[in-house]
């Protein structure tokens, strides 16, 4: 019988952990899970601890009595304190890091040191420190393995293939929801229909970094600091299908694609199961339903966010991170209606122009990237007060 593998599932409760766990219940011979943590989600968690039953659960101080009640079986852990204790447990073979925000980042640290197989989903630790974390991970014999649909795609087709070989990657994006809206319109639009995103349901937060693109400038700065190709090898091109989730092309011209339904199970099976596969129960694509697949090039003049994160990488050291705090502040304040939407780039623009003259700018360390975070969340919350 093969051994099963131990998984945490960190945000267990989000959008990502509840189709992780989804994918490790079909196939209850392969997997099982070793630890599910949360913030306050306690009802939910509750109900997931009674059909996983967990060795390990973390979740905010306050509601650890209570669940020790139900739950006695489970050791417990303070979420926002004790995650990178949690992560290295020697009974944890697999960490899927589901959970968003910046609180990922010394979790994910702690698993890559411990030389675990490391599958994130969290986009905020890769952006912030994934030039620390990847040095790490091959520092520590740590396995990588991305459950974003499109460095999943990258991640497949590079499977077997020297990175030497490679002449570009093209990230595909969908367009997020201001795709055909001219621009004179986005500062019309409310909060709601920004969050109708046409291809993918997913959080408040990356539906509004969908429709600014963002969200696509940190895949860009994900596949460099995942994959280690240079900045300029890395091409969004606009597929509004989403059906080709990325591409890579190699040196004598030959493009390997992954082509799949947009189902996030399909990336979170596969960080599972890699190097193998199994079925995963989801349709397949009908290529005679399909029609067109379409592709056009972004518009940066229109959705600047693509060259300021561009503009972070070739920056490095915590240019990064300073731009996914602005990012998150700003939207935050998009979404409680205390800015316009093009105000986002503003924000944002004004803090990264702030950053070249800090002293923090260009070191990578943990601590300057962290410290960088905070004089950004501040900084942009000055920024935010002075448009208003
Ligand atoms: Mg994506």
């Amino acid at each position: 019988m093969m051994k099963k593998k131990r998984i945490a599932v960190l945000g267990s409760t989000g959008s990502i952990g509840i189709n992780t766990l989804r994918v490790i219940a079909a196939h209850p011979e392969r997997f099982e899970v070793a630890a599910l943590t949360a913030f306050n989600s306690v009802k939910e968690i509750e109900g997931q601890i009674r059909k996983f039953a967990p060795k390990y659960v973390a979740i905010a101080q306050p509601h650890i009595a209570s669940l020790r009640k139900s739950c006695p079986a489970v050791k417990f852990f303070d979420v926002t304190r004790d995650l990178a204790e949690l992560v290295v447990a020697k009974d944890i073979d697999v960490v899927v890091i589901a959970m968003t925000g910046a609180v990922a980042l010394d979790p994910f640290l702690a698993a890559v040191r411990a030389g675990k197989i490391v599958a994130p989903a969290n986009k905020e630790a890769l952006v912030m420190a994934g030039d620390i974390l990847m040095a790490e991970a091959q520092k520590y014999g740590a396995t990588v393995i991305p459950v974003d649909s499109e460095q999943s795609a990258i991640f497949q087709c590079l499977q077997g293939r020297d990175i030497k070989d490679v002449q570009q990657i093209h990230l595909t994006a969908s367009g997020g929801a201001l795709r055909k809206v001219p621009r004179v319109r986005h500062d019309q639009l409310s909060v709601k229909q920004i969050l109708a995103h046409p291809r993918w349901k997913m959080g408040a937060k990356i539906t509004v970094d969908s429709a600014t693109l963002m969200n696509k400038g940190f895949e860009v700065i994900e596949a460099q600091r995942l994959f280690g190709v240079p900045v300029d090898k890395i091409k969004v091109i606009i597929h509004p299908e989403a059906i080709v989730h990325s591409m890579v092309e190699f040196i004598d011209g030959s493009i390997l694609a992954q082509l799949g339904v947009t189902d996030m199970r399909l990336p979170i099976q596969y960080a599972l199961t890699h190097p193998n596969r199994l079925s995963t129960g989801l349709p397949c694509l009908d290529f005679s339903k399909l029609g067109q697949l379409t592709f056009e090039k972004p518009d940066t003049r229109t959705f600047p966010s693509l060259r300021l994160a561009y503009d972070v990488l070739r920056c490095g050291g915590s240019a990064p991170a300073v731009l996914n705090a602005a990012d998150e502040i700003a939207v935050e304040a998009f979404l409680q209606g205390r800015i316009r939407f093009t105000g986002i780039y503003a924000i944002v623009a004004k803090v990264l122009a702030a950053h070249v003259r800090e002293p923090h700018r260009s070191s990578a360390r943990i601590v300057d990237i962290k410290q960088a975070d905070a004089w950004s969340r501040r900084r942009a919350v000055e920024e935010i007060e002075r448009i208003r």
